[in-house]
This record gives structure tokens, sequence and C-alpha cells, in this order.
């Protein structure tokens, strides 16, 4: 088999970059990224022929290590049925009621196949209920690439819409209204000023893809009462944190509800997924019931539906979450540890299976503190981390994952790689 230069080399002849989403080309690490050929428990096997513990993880989905045999089972015996219907079959009712019971504010819910399709519908759903026309976003916040979500501010001045993206027309973006995340007094301000044509405030509760953020007391209480009191739709981002940092996601860890939230990654088990549920009286917006569209040739397809099934039980069954807690604390204290040795500013976000690491003195609370960290010796760690066995996120702006297939042996050999990876900074 070709290595993966060669690969690589090829690739870029035909996709653009190489590569079919944009991170996977390793450009903010420096680095010819790798081909895989397979991958099982917390490792993943190059073309190579090199084992690398992983935490990526597929970017997240694969809490249960890569190619869990109850999760593969399961989809084994769904393609025995036949590769989708286009009708309706029972496992769509079987997830609607998991969801209901592990996050009670989800009275209903439509499947889609990916976060960025469940968040765009969410916010359609909330324009569409609402009557209103302006949406609310964190700087920093991801909510995958429909336009008027790919937007993020240059400073955290209140700014109304600047494109981030080419292509992303300046209407599009103009209702997104950008703000500091953990910033409460940007916030009242925002509502005191234009709170009635608010249609919803989405974000991501503790951002991830950003590296690892999380709220400040107080900062998701305010943005709740803010949205009560002016009739705006909260709309909670989980396609990351969902059945990550808990079984609740988030809301396992503090006690706001929105009125939506968005799934996606873990509850596919490994295969494309993406969910949007809530409020009754909101889903009922959505046609056949109500004049919001969405739809889609594959949403609730048996495949990702049995995976996701599967993973949601044994997540219900196992509660790996504290577990995972540990894993995580055992890296966060080795990798301080050693910076503290070198003198070096660090600092370790870490929560339930994820966590991410910032080179900057300061705490990193928004933005505006995550670009202001030095990436030098993020870019060098990963490199030293990928040369011994250890595959981090090749961005230092993306969250590193855990499974419980990061077993004593994995958690130990990267917590030696990390710390000896920051003694050579
Ligand atoms: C990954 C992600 C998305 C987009 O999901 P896709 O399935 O990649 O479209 C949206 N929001 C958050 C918070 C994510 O992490």
């Amino acid at each position: 088999m070709s290595n993966s230069s060669e690969l690589f080399a090829r690739a870029q002849k035909r996709i653009p970059g190489g590569v079919n989403s944009p991170v996977r080309a390793f450009r903010a690490v420096g680095r010819t990224p790798f081909y895989t050929a397979s991958a099982k428990g917390c490792r993943l096997h190059t073309v190579e022929g090199a084992e690398l513990v992983d935490y990526v993880l597929a970017w997240g989905p694969a809490i249960f290590g890569h190619d869990d045999p109850e999760i593969r089972a399961a989809v084994q015996t769904a393609v025995l049925a036949g590769l989708g219907f286009g009708t309706n079959h029972a496992a769509e009712l079987r997830m609607a009621e998991l969801l209901h019971e592990c996050l009670p504010l989800i009275d209903k819910v439509r499947m889609t196949n990916s976060g960025t399709e469940a968040t765009m519908s969410a916010v359609r759903l909330a324009r569409g209920y609402t009557e209103r026309t302006k949406i609310v976003k964190f700087a920093g916040c991801f909510h995958g690439h429909a336009d008027a979500l790919l937007v993020r501010a240059g400073s955290g001045a209140l700014t109304f819409g600047h494109p981030d993206s080419a292509g992303v027309t300046p209407a599009a973006a103009a209702d997104t209204l950008i703000l500091p995340y953990n910033d409460a007094d940007a916030l009242e301000a925002a509502f005191a000023g234009v709170g009635t044509e608010i249609a919803a405030v989405i974000l991501e509760p503790f951002p991830g893809n950003v590296g690892l953020l999380l709220p400040r007391t107080g900062f998701l209480e305010t943005l709740r009462r803010l949205c009560s009191h002016y009739g705006a739709i909260l709309i909670f981002d989980e396609v990351m944190t969902g059945f990550r940092v808990s079984l609740c996601g988030t809301m396992g860890l503090h006690a706001v509800r929105p009125d939506l939230v968005c799934l996606g990654k873990i509850i596919g088990g490994g295969m494309p997924i993406g969910a949007f549920g809530g409020r009754a009286d909101i889903m009922d917006m959505l046609a056949p019931l109500g004049p919001v569209y969405q739809s889609g040739t594959f949403c609730g397809h048996p495949l990702p539906l049995a995976a996701g099934i599967a993973a949601v039980e044994k997540l219900r069954r196992e509660n790996p979450y504290p577990r995972l807690e540990q894993a995580g604390k055992t890296l966060a204290a080795a990798a301080l540890d050693a910076a503290q040795h070198k003198g070096i500013p660090l600092q370790f976000h870490q929560c339930g299976g994820m966590f991410s690491f910032y080179f900057n003195a300061n705490p990193v609370r928004n933005l505006a503190d995550v670009m202001a960290s030095d990436t030098a010796p993020f870019k060098k760690v990963f490199q030293y981390a990928l040369d011994n066995g250890v595959f981090l996120p090749p961005s230092p702006y993306e969250s590193a994952f855990l499974s419980t297939a990061h077993d004593t042996a994995a958690i130990t050999q990267t917590a030696e790689v990390l710390a000896n990876a920051i003694k050579t900074l």
C-alpha cells in the first residue's frame, strides 16, 4: 500500500486541500497528515503500520473507543434488515424515547444527518416560532457550517454580522449578533437594546471548539433569565458535549435548561447523525403540524440509529464519566507538573471525557483569551506526541477526547509523553 505522503500528494490533486474537512490537513501543526488503515479501541493504525493512542476519536463520537463490539453488533443486525427504508421504523421511536428519558426537557425530537443540520433547523424553528429575525451567538462558539452561524466577531464588541467565510453574504449574517462568551454585562446590554427582536440565543454551554471553555458562575443563569424575560428561545448546542461530559451533557453539571437542544456526534455511535428537540409547543411548529419546514432523505436512517441507540444504552448502563474524568485528571497533573518544572505557563481545562490546554499565564475564559495563548509550544507538543505514538487534536483550538478504551497503560504512556513533550520546550 502507498504511504501517507504519497496518498496525500495524490489526494491534493482530486480533493481540495486533500481533505474532506479542513482541520484534517494538519496545517495548524505543520505536518503532513497520516492516513488511517484501521482503528480499534483507543488506537489508530496508520497505513505505515504505526500505532497511535487516539485523542481525536473521530472528533468525539467514539466514547467507547473505536470498533466497540456492542455497537458493531447492533449495526450488523440492522444491516441485515435493510440499508434504509425511507419509511417509519421502530428504532426512530426508540431513539426519541431514549433521548427523552436521558434529557426530560426533550418532549419531542427530530433526527438529522449532522450537527450542522440540527443547529440550522433549530434556529429556523426558533425564528418561525417567535416570528422574529435576530439570533445571538458567541464568539468562538461553533455550530457547524450553516451560513447564519458561520460568523464570529473580530472583537468582543457588540458587532452586527461580519461574515467569517467567503461566500456567506452579508445578508445571511446580518441578523446574527455576536457576543463574547462569559460576559454577562454584554448580554444584558444586548438584550436591553434589541431584546424584543431576538428569536434565539444559541451557544455551546461549555464551548469546545476553541479548546474547552467553562462558564463563569452565573453566566448561564443570566442568559436563561434574559431569554425568558424577552421571549427569546434558548438553544443549547450540545453536539459535542452531549453524552460526553455527563449522561445529560453539560446539563448534568449545572441547573440551567434550554428550550431546545441540539445533539450529534456520540448519539450516532460513530455514524453520521444529528438531532434537535425540546419543548413540544415549539417542536410542533415543524411540518407537517406547523409552518416551519425541515426534512431529509436520510433523516432517521436505521444504521446510525442502531449504532446510536446501542451507544446511548451502553452509556446509561455503564456511566463511564467518573472514570473518564479521572483519566483526564491524570493527564492534567502530568502536564501541569512538567510545565511548572520548566516555568512554562499552562492552563489545563478538563471536564468529563474532554480536555484542552493553553500556553497562557492567565485564565482562559473567552475567545480573546484563547487567541492570546501561545500556539508555537502547542505545535511542538503535538509533533513530539505524534512522533511518540500519541495523536492529539491537530490544532490548538480543538478539544481532545477520552474514551473508556483508554486503559491505564494508554493513560500512563500519554502522561509520560505529554510531560516529556513539555520538557523539550
Ligand atoms: C461538530 C459540531 C457541530 C457540527 O456537527 P457536524 O455533524 O460536523 O455537522 C455543531 N456544533 C458543535 C458544538 C460541534 O462540536
